[in-house]
């Protein structure tokens, strides 16, 4: 490996992290101000931005030790086969940078991920000793997000958790086909059985927290996991199901999607285009209908093609799920439960707590509901209020594009 100065190291193990969705980072245009015009640069290396277990959005380092990798994962582009140019930090360069960013008031924090170098107990080592040397030797206070390796020894990953705020393995693959084929090197069995290691020492010590102020903490950020869409053919609905399996199984805190994208000197088996973003943040909003609307994974599976097995790019996945179940609707504002106004198109939690609260001193017309949606359109075919009910709308074959939007705006995401 050519002598790199670490300038040039950040620059290549910053970027070649970038393909990791889980610590979600915002993306933008290039701007830089390197040339002495203006102020300030979107291309610095290796800034991400996080949010915190408390909503908080934080900066965060986000590098990998590095990108060479005895491993030959398809999608990846750190591959073994991979032509690309590589890089290492040691652990003492991460945690150096880090403080260095830290005391500069440019971070708040670290993610670090690694190819595998040598063997997993020693990749594993190298990320442990980064995270013990900031809390032990510089009592570094900052959140640290570990990638672990499933194939390294428990008591390896385990020493991850008393440093890191959260540790997340990538199940990489939706189905134990794709993994196989797409990932020979890895196994679904070894990472799950790595995740259940995980949940069981997380509550162990959550317990132990309770009982006694001095026992350590561990991952107190919990676990997280990331999955690829589009690299193999796995519907949105084994999407959706492995999701839900894997929250009800290790009690993740997130799983992250990301699309497929195509990766220089691409291996022949990958596919030659990525999938739409729209179907990542259909993906997205899906995941957040099990986790916040209380629909049981089946449901949401439901509002997918019975053909294809795909939700729609079209419209997001609880309209789907409601002009596919009308026989759900209307519903009735001033006496539905929380769980069927959840089910209402257009009205978001907030809005439905809005609603539970209000109506207990009067009733609510549809201009009361108008003022808690951004989209009455969508919510009126749906819905009975006072003065308000729908004519047999929700049986009108044209409802569809009535109440789809003609293009999604920033905030219908979250009315979702
Ligand atoms: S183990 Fe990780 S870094 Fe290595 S090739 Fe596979 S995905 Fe890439």
């Amino acid at each position: 490996m050519a002598q790199l100065d670490t300038r040039e190291k950040l620059a290549i193990l910053a970027d070649a992290a970038k393909y990791d969705a889980s610590c979600s980072s915002s993306g933008t245009s290039k701007r830089k101000s390197s040339g002495g015009k203006g102020l300030g640069s979107t291309e610095g290396s290796g800034i991400c931005h996080a949010y915190a277990p408390d909503g908080r959005c934080i900066s965060l380092l986000k590098i990998l030790l590095t990108n060479s990798c005895i491993f030959d994962c398809h999608y990846c582009i750190n591959r073994r086969s991979s032509n690309v140019r590589r890089a290492r930090f040691t652990a003492q360069e991460v945690v150096a940078l880090t403080l260095s960013f830290y005391r500069r008031n440019y971070i708040e924090g670290l993610f670090l991920s690694s190819g595998i170098i040598r063997s997993s107990n020693y990749t594993m080592e190298q990320l442990v000793e980064v995270a013990r040397s900031l809390r032990e030797d510089h009592d570094f206070r900052g959140y640290i997000h570990l990638k672990t390796i499933p194939d390294a020894d428990p008591e390896l990953v385990h020493q991850a958790g008393l440093y890191a705020d959260r540790v997340s393995i990538n199940v990489e693959l939706p189905t134990v086909g794709g993994l196989t084929r797409l990932a020979p090197e890895k196994s679904a069995t070894r990472i799950e059985d790595a995740m259940g290691e995980m949940k069981t020492a997380i509550i162990d010590t959550a317990d132990a927290k309770k009982r006694y102020k001095s026992a350590p903490r561990f991952a107190p950020a919990g676990q997280s996991t990331q999955m690829i869409v589009g690299a193999d053919a796995a519907t949105d609905g084994d999407i959706v199901g492995k999701a839900a399996s894997l929250y009800g199984r290790f009690g993740l805190r997130r799983v992250y999607y990301s699309a497929f994208s195509p990766i220089p000197d691409a291996s022949a088996v990958l596919p030659l285009q990525r999938p739409p973003l729209m179907r990542e943040h259909r993906l997205y909003q899906s995941d957040w209908l099990m986790r916040f609307y209380d629909y049981r994974p089946d449901e949401v599976a439901a509002a997918a093609d019975d053909a294809t097995g795909m939700l729609p790019l079209d419209i997001d996945p609880k309209l789907a799920w409601a002009l596919k179940f009308r026989d759900r609707f209307p519903v009735d504002v001033n006496r539905a439960p929380r769980e069927d106004l959840l089910r209402v198109p257009g009205l978001g939690v907030k809005a439905v707590h809005s609603i539970l609260s209000a109506r207990r001193w009067r009733r609510l017309s549809l201009e009361d509901v108008a003022r808690l949606t951004v989209s009455v359109a969508k919510v009126r075919p749906f819905l009975i209020a006072d003065g308000w009910r729908p004519v047999a709308l929700a049986d009108r074959a044209d409802l569809r594009p009535l109440v789809a939007p003609k293009r999604e705006t920033q905030l219908e995401l979250f009315a979702a």
